[in-house]
């Protein structure tokens, strides 16, 4: 049987393959006149992003970390403030906050979605609480209805962490579907390269609809500076170049239909896990999920052997995140403890990330999902 090729979690060249003829022309014009940073590429995909996701601005930054941090700063948060998020992240949502001076302050997360429990924040709030900053995890939305509720009457601003959402909607209860990056006072994204819309660069962008905090973060973005030798406020260096600038452009309109691709290859491994003793993703009626990680759940005792059966099969896989944020040792000057957020302790110790990308195969799912079967038929033993 010739069935022994690696299944990746995710194949970037075949995403490459789709825009690699238009972008060297791209790249080779902009190298040619040596216009490398915020330039026209730069110009033209803030507006293409910000018409894309509804929002009257986009700003291109250096990275999606970056991007958190100078929301964050044009939303006024300053040392000594609290801000509200989620142990169950990546990383740099909280270190964002850490570096702003605020206080990351942590809640538990829905156990279907793995999003933002947003009954939680409520119990959350103190007098030092400024926003709240809600992950739209692995491509599912935050329900974001309530938490706008509640910004609304204790005057607090929402900051999303669109980073791995590019394309995902959200149902508001009045029935109309928004994009998410556009729920908020402004939203974070990255496009580092593995994510829904990535270039090949670090590079990351902050949507809203406020005009003051596009205007704050275009001036913090280039050192505070409102011509070239007057430094307004306090920035730092933070500029989307050309080069990825080019790459999003070529991508964009490729986002939709490489989201729809994740949809059908996410219902096909649903559809193949039915029977088993696993978790698979959840889509609520009010949420369009875009699947930038297929992550189910296992039982504990299962999940490393299952991992190590699927590996010695060929199939690649992952775990996000095995250590919630709370409990990592950077976090310990905060003083959580195991036991605070047990729905983000236990989904940590169950997930498995599988293959997910628009180039995956249905045959590949069907790899996957039988080597899974197999796994659980045999007892598990491996
Ligand atoms: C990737 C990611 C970031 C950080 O983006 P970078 O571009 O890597 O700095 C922030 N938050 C979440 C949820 C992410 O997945």
């Amino acid at each position: 049987m010739n069935d022994v090729s690696t299944i990746p979690l995710v194949d970037l060249r075949a995403q490459y393959r789709a825009i690699e003829k238009d972008l060297l022309g791209h790249w080779q014009e902009i190298l040619n006149r040596m216009h490398l940073f915020l330039g026209p590429n730069v110009q033209a995909f803030e507006k293409e992003f910000a018409a894309y996701l509804g929002v009257r601005h986009h700003l291109g930054v250096g990275s999606g970390t970056e991007a958190l941090i100078l929301a964050l700063q044009a939303l006024g948060v300053e040392p000594g403030d609290e801000v509200i998020t989620v142990s169950f992240t990546f990383f740099a949502t909280i270190e964002a906050i850490w570096h702003v001076g605020a206080r990351p302050v942590l809640v538990d997360i829905d156990p279907e979605t793995y999003t933002m429990d947003v009954d939680a924040v409520e119990s959350a709030l103190s007098s030092r609480t400024r926003g709240i900053l809600p992950v739209h995890l692995f491509g599912h939305p935050v329900d974001m209805a309530p938490l706008q509720r509640l910004a609304a009457r204790h005057d607090l601003w929402i900051l999303e962490d669109a980073a791995q959402a590019h394309g995902a909607r959200y149902r508001d209860p009045e029935g109309s579907w928004k994009m998410v990056g556009a729920l908020g006072d402004a939203a974070a994204f990255s496009f580092y390269y593995t994510k829904n819309l990535g270039a090949f660069g670090e590079a990351g962008g902050i949507s809203t609809s406020r005009d003051d905090v596009a205007e704050t973060v275009r001036l913090l973005r280039v050192h505070g500076q409102t011509d070239k030798y007057t430094h307004a406020r306090m920035g730092t260096n933070s500029r989307l170049d050309e080069l990825q600038a080019a790459v999003l452009r070529l991508k964009l309109p490729h986002l939709n239909a490489w989201n729809e691709r994740r949809r059908v290859l996410a219902a096909r491994y649903t559809e193949g896990f039915r029977g088993l003793p696993i978790h698979t993703p959840v889509e609520r009626d009010w949420a369009h999920h875009v699947y930038h990680l297929y992550v189910i759940r296992v039982p504990a005792e299962h999940r490393d052997a299952l991992r190590e059966y699927l590996h010695t099969r060929g199939i690649a896989t992952g775990v996000h995140y095995p250590i919630p944020s709370h409990l990592q040792p950077a976090m310990a000057p905060l003083g959580y403890r195991e036991g605070q957020l047990p729905v983000t302790e236990q989904v940590a110790r169950e997930v498995i990330t599988l293959p997910m990308h628009p180039f995956l195969k249905d045959e590949e799912v069907d790899r996957v999902v039988e080597a899974v079967r197999a796994y659980f038929t045999s007892g598990g033993q491996g």
